[in-house]
């Protein structure tokens, strides 16, 4: 699995120039993510977050800054959506069934766009239920 790293300017309570570290990864079956802040003039470091839920917005925009979206694309025509609207609904969490619907129309077309993590993540979950996508390289 890719695990994806970005680092975002902070200050530090010392005033000091700081760095967060945010991490996105898989791990025991779930999509986490994590924060360390740290000071390399007072030495403080912390972990601010760890656990699996979805990255909040700065945490994302730093990580497709870093490292640029992956677009994640259904294999092929559908045979049934009712397995892709499934994983949909779980991944997204409190999804509606019409946004899901949504969400299943962009990935056979376009494709959906995320970070790597995310994309490989929803992959998998959508491997488990027999549907197909592949990552744009
Ligand atoms: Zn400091």
């Amino acid at each position: 699995m890719t695990g994806r790293t970005a680092k975002i300017p902070a200050r530090c309570e010392c005033g000091s120039a700081a760095t967060r570290r945010v991490n996105q990864f898989i791990l025991r079956d779930a999509l986490w993510w994590d924060s360390e802040f740290s000071c390399g003039t007072c030495g403080i470091y912390l972990c601010e977050h760890s656990g699996p839920e979805p990255a909040p917005d700065d945490v994302r925009e730093a990580l497709l800054a870093a490292h640029g979206p992956a677009r994640l694309r259904l294999v092929g025509p559908v045979p049934r959506l009712v397995p892709a609207l499934k994983v949909l609904r779980e991944v997204f969490s409190a999804a509606s069934l019409s946004r899901a619907r949504e969400l299943a129309a962009e990935l056979s077309r376009d494709g959906l766009v995320g970070t790597l993590p995310e994309m490989e993540f929803l992959r998998d979950r959508l491997l488990l239920r027999g549907v197909h996508a592949d990552i744009d390289p």
